[in-house]
């Protein structure tokens, strides 16, 4: 599955488009949307194709095959 390092994640949104199974959404740290900007990976969805992981301008995903 992808693995997000929140760490590095600025919330840029552009991994988003590149799921074809619509498993990357961004959530906020903070209730309302407020706060700092991350996404987040639903392991229900994510078939761990590895397509997300170049479209990171940050280096912030990796694929765990756990
Ligand atoms: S590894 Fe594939 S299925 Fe999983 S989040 Fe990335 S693009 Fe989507
Ligand atoms: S493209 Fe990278 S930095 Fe942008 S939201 Fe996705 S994981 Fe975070």
């Amino acid at each position: 599955m992808a693995i997000i390092i929140s760490t590095r994640c600025s919330g840029c949104g552009a991994c988003l488009s590149a799921c074809p199974f619509g498993a990357l959404t961004l959530t906020t740290d903070q209730p309302r949307g407020r706060g700092k900007k991350r996404a987040v990976v639903d392991h229900a969805l994510c078939c761990s194709c590895g397509g997300c992981i170049d479209q990171c301008p940050l280096c912030a995903m990796t694929i765990s095959l756990k």
